[in-house]
């Protein structure tokens, strides 16, 4: 801590990671007697923290007890026990033991598809595990996945990075507490190099077809590269498919939309060629994307008219487009610090939500929040948005959101409200009519346009699509998940013998949670799958069409708990379908719990 006195640490150090910080340290549970006291607190660093900061000793991981107590202060707020081995897992601070190495039959080759967060993850950790015969294929230049793909000004995280980061690798410099994609692409890159995969990583690659071969007890996986448009067969005993979920570019279903006769750029699809200086835009849409986009152009635009079919519910964070430097850098160097903010953070942006989500049946507004803490979180969003735009009352009518927090994806505010508030910028209401070659028509107007963005999002329910993907006995895997989109744990599908998807249906989880871990709790499943089925001596495991029913049964009865199953208002996890598609309704220890290792029983085994 060369630069900062123990002093200046005290004084900026965030009082409950402090307090964690400081039970863990001390290996005192009763070490903080009172968390409101931040003066004690303050005493109490200033006599554990000087020599874990000189180096002469190194923090220990807790006992159960004073781990208990930490996580409590971190938060504060009592954690359930049950939370311990994942706070020590992913909050790092231990102590946790790592998977056996992997004991492949000679030639078992894995192929894993995109090179993503995921499947980057995939390959290192296979690598280290001692299964190194993989190829990761990407359709690609590069691996990166959304943060390759995704290249619209303003494209950053709205998960904090401290914890939008691997658990391995959990501070790898981030410039800014919510950094921006190309630190993002830096990130995945960087992982994919140190972890020595380039040799195995054929970018230009996409898989275009696979079978599953009885015979070869492998899959014949067709790839073609897309700069040349070679094609070639592989085959893979099994296959990853780690292709991603927000992926496939959903463009509105608007009459007109080819005449437009300026650019028009879908935010996964931006042309950095083109200018948008001094033009008069239009910007589609009012999701996460839309939130980043429209501040980062409005100032440059001459005009800009953002069409908003429904508000989103934004929250406010403090670090948020903040840099992360100086002392605030620092104090992620205090042993243990970074640790218990990652615990906070994960918590705020985890199961310390999981109570705002769930239906209470017996609430009475249900129409505008689902229980009494969904009520009070949005009396906050709702205070938030006042002091935006409360001296507007045309926007604030505007914005007001007409559906419970958490329906759809809740959005850290990237500057929206101060970029609506422009002389330059109007929010249009009035519903789109058609797009024509010179701009867009609403029941309000005609606007003559220049650029149209669509920041319309992904279709979500679009699972191993567009790979034609056959499986045992010829069955259309992918066709099945078209009709209906299944699998078991989010990871397997049926007569998909060896595949794993990540993440597939249902596979990821919509209020807590991040990338990064949905990653790591998928690639571990994977791999303990692959164990179980290497300790069997077994060809091929597949999950059991029972145990698949029965899982999908559970989820279908469970899902309309989730204030993201009611049907007053669309969200991407449902798209056009019928039900949720894309998450889980599970807290995020479940999830968790749930992918730590395969059930022996829910497989079949050839
Ligand atoms: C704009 C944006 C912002 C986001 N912000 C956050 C956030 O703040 N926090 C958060 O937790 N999550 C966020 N996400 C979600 C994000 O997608 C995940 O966090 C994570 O990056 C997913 O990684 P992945 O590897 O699973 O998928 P992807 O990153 O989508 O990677 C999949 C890869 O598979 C490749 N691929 C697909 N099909 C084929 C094929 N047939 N052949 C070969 N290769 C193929 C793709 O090219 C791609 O590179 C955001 C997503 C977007 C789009």
């Amino acid at each position: 801590m060369p630069d900062f006195t123990l002093d200046e640490i005290l004084a900026h150090a965030d009082r409950r990671t402090l307090a964690a910080v400081v039970t863990h340290l001390s290996g005192d549970p009763d070490a903080v007697p009172d968390l409101r006291d931040r003066e004690q607190i303050e005493a109490k660093a200033a006599e554990v923290l000087p020599p874990y900061l000189s180096g002469e000793k190194t923090p220990q991981p807790p006992n159960d007890e004073v781990l208990q107590a930490a996580m409590n202060h971190a938060v504060g707020a009592e954690v359930p026990a049950a939370y311990r081995q994942l706070a020590r897992e992913q909050a790092g601070v231990g102590p946790v033991e790592p998977p056996a190495p992997l004991n492949p039959p000679d030639g078992f080759h894995v192929l894993i598809i995109g090179a993503g967060v995921t499947g980057v993850l995939m390959a290192r950790v296979l690598d280290q595990l001692g299964l190194t015969n993989f190829t990761v294929v990407e359709r690609n230049a590069e691996p990166g996945g959304t943060w390759y793909v995704n290249q619209y000004p303003g494209c950053r995280v709205d998960t904090p990075s401290m914890l939008y980061s691997y658990s391995f690798d959990p501070d790898p410099d981030w410039p800014e507490h919510f950094s921006h994609q190309p630190e993002l692409l830096r990130y995945v890159k960087q992982t994919a190099e140190r972890s020595g995969l380039n040799d195995r990583l054929r970018l230009n690659t996409e898989v275009e077809r696979m079978m599953w071969s009885e015979a070869a007890g492998a899959w014949l996986v067709d790839v073609r590269d897309t700069v040349t448009g070679a094609t070639e067969q592989l085959t893979a005993q099994a296959v990853v498919a780690a292709m991603g979920i927000l992926r496939v570019p959903k463009l509105p279903d608007i009459p007109g939309r080819e005449t437009f006769a300026g650019p028009a750029l879908h935010t996964a699809l931006w042309d950095k060629s083109v200018d948008l200086a001094g033009k008069r835009v239009g910007v589609i849409g009012t999701g996460a994307s839309a939130n980043q986009v429209v501040p980062a152009i409005a100032p440059v635009v001459d005009s800009l008219v953002v069409y908003q079919r429904s508000a989103h519910w934004m929250m406010s964070h403090p670090k948020y487009g903040k840099v992360l430097e100086g002392i605030e850098k620092a104090l992620f160097q205090v042993p243990t610090y970074r640790e218990w903010h990652r615990f906070s953070e994960g918590w705020k942006f985890g199961d310390g939500v999981t109570p705002m989500v769930t239906v209470d049946p017996s609430w009475p507004h249900l129409d505008r929040s689902v229980n009494a803490a969904n009520d009070r979180m949005r009396a906050q969003l709702t205070e938030y948005l006042e002091s935006q735009v409360g001296d507007r009352p045309d926007l604030m009518e505007k914005c007001l959101p007409n559906f419970p927090p958490y329906g759809k994806r809740l959005i850290v505010d990237n500057g929206w409200y101060q970029a609506l508030r422009r002389p330059n910028v109007r929010l249009e209401t009035s519903p789109i009519v058609e797009i024509d070659e010179a701009g867009v028509r609403t029941r309000a107007g005609h606007d003559d346009l220049d650029v149209l963005v669509y920041a319309t999002g992904f279709q979500a329910d679009k699972v191993l699509w567009p790979i034609q993907v056959t499986g045992a006995g010829g069955v259309d895997v992918t066709a099945r998940m078209e009709a209906e989109p299944e699998a078991y744990l989010g990871v397997a599908a049926a007569d998909a013998p060896n595949l794993f998807i990540t993440p597939g249906p249902n596979g990821i989880l919509g209020h807590g949670g991040n990338g990064m871990l949905f990653a790591e709790c998928h690639v571990r499943y994977i791999v303990e799958s692959l164990r179980l089925l290497f300790e069997r001596g077994a060809t091929a495991m597949t999950v059991k069409p029972e145990v698949l029913s029965a899982y999908q049964q559970d989820l279908l009865e469970r899902l309309p708990n989730f204030v993201q199953s009611l049907t007053t208002f669309d969200n991407w996890y449902r798209g056009d379908r019928d039900r949720v598609i894309a998450i889980a309704p599970k807290s995020l220890l479940e999830f968790w719990n749930d992918t730590r290792s395969p059930d022996p029983e829910a497989y079949a085994f050839s």
